[in-house]
């Protein structure tokens, strides 16, 4: 057959994106070092030694609530009525509980030994230092018992966790002051294109604000990295290289916006060919075509800094990130297990009636419609230039490419704390 066909060859040579992000976790290695932080400064970095405890939590049987502590067996010879002997607030060891008697007792303090039951104060009536108890309480009640929590010699965190806030408390209950977590990744970016001015300097014809910068920084903050920002780099093949080999300095990864397609404006992939090794991912889905992923230096056992770069476009900046640089850097960081975004299966509230070519990655939020049914809707404008729809959604819709879709067909959704942090 001498027809050439343009679509089916373009097909053949682009990646699925489980391929493309098969191919790039393939190159991500985890960083060595770690360091010790106090534990209140662990907040979103990544455990490097799990935190075992040395103590039970709690650590002694204490009470759950606010009452009184008894000796069940003496309650059916006294009907329920007996002398209040002590009194034991939180933070307070009472001797031993004389037969007979019952102890005042609040939430959180040991009860005391003999004791084997707390009585909720609210069904006790008090008549001067004696104290009234139902007939149908249960022994064993409101007693909170030694490392019904966790027991000494446990492991309580995981190393290879992102440490939140629930983590940190955690750690402080079996009282670790410090924990070992690994070295904060250093990112290095910077933005392609003359076009780019900062926002505090009036725009000149044809020129437009730098978006990426702040877009993209603020991701790689939310992910815990130490970022460098080379600022806005020129349209020239000088320029690149010099950011590029600048970039690579103390750096373990350089992410770039822009200049990654082949028209004669864009340098980035020549730049990084020169300095080191480059491939250029045309990726079937959209936003965000290609993908630029190679490595500066290597050369005579010099380090290799492995080079993400994504489209200049504001969207499929974003989407590029949360898809394939996110887990590209959260292996980096020395995640353990999955590092892949997950996703939900919800109903669509829209329809789409011609079947996409390539998968697409809509700007979408998963929210209850009027009769409180989980729906996905999507952005008016599902251009991939219009960053205001990020803004807006809570998550992207994955569209299958050759699908068409009524109201009410099951979509893979995305969350955005899925995709993001
Ligand atoms: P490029 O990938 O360099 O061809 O750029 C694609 C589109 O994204 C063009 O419309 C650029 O003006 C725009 N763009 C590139 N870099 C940025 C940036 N840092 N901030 C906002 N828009 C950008
Ligand atoms: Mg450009």
């Amino acid at each position: 057959m001498t027809t050439h066909n343009d679509c089916s060859e373009i097909s053949r040579s682009q990646l699925s994106v489980e391929e493309a992000l098969e191919l790039l976790l393939a190159q991500s290695r985890p960083i060595a070092d770690s360091e010790r932080v106090p534990t209140r400064s662990g907040l979103g970095r990544v455990l490097a030694e799990s935190v075992v405890s040395t103590i039970d939590v709690p650590g002694w049987d204490n009470s759950a609530m606010d009452g009184y502590a008894v000796r069940s067996a003496d309650l059916a010879a006294s009907g329920g009525r007996l002398p209040v002997s002590q009194r034991i607030p939180a933070g307070v060891v009472g001797p031993s509980l004389e037969s007979g008697t019952a102890a005042r007792i609040f939430t959180g303090a040991p009860v005391p030994a003999g004791a084997d039951t707390v009585v909720i104060q609210e069904s006790c009536t008090t008549d001067g230092d004696w104290v009234r108890v139902p007939p149908d309480v249960k022994a064993g009640a409101n007693i909170r018992r030694t490392g019904e929590d966790i027991a000494a010699g446990s492991q309580v965190i995981s190393a290879g966790i992102r440490l939140r806030a629930q983590h940190l408390g955690l750690a402080a209950s079996v009282g670790a002051a410090e924990l070992t977590v690994r070295r904060r990744l250093r990112v290095t970016v910077f933005s392609s294109g003359d076009e780019l001015v900062m926002p505090g300097t009036p725009l000149g014809p044809g020129q437009i604000y730098n978006s990426n910068r702040f877009t993209l920084i603020g991701l790689l903050e939310e992910l815990g990295c130490e970022v460098r920002d080379l600022g806005i780099v020129r349209d020239t093949l000088d320029a690149t290289m010099e950011a590029l080999a600048e970039a690579a300095e103390r750096s373990d990864l350089i992410l770039a916006s822009g200049g990654v397609s082949v028209g004669e404006e864009d340098h980035v992939k020549p730049a990084v060919e020169r300095l080191g090794s480059l491939d250029l991912w045309q990726i079937a889905m959209r936003p965000g075509k290609p993908l630029a992923f190679g490595h500066i230096g290597g050369h005579s056992g010099t380090g290799r800094t492995p080079f993400i770069g994504s489209p200049g476009n504001p969207v499929s900046l974003f989407v590029t990130f949360c898809l394939f640089a996110r887990p590209f850097i959260r292996r980096m960081q020395g995640i353990a297990g999955s590092v892949r975004p997950a996703a939900v299966t919800a109903e669509v509230g829209f329809t789409w009636p011609r079947p996409a070519k390539r998968r697409e990655f809509q700007r979408a939020r998963l929210e209850p419609d009027e009769g409180g049914r989980p729906r996905v809707s999507l952005y008016p404008n599902r251009s991939s230039a219009v960053l205001s729809s990020v803004a807006w959604a809570n998550g992207l819709a994955v569209i299958p490419e050759g699908r068409v879709l009524q109201a009410g067909d099951p979509i893979e959704f995305i969350p955005f704390s899925e995709l993001t942090g």
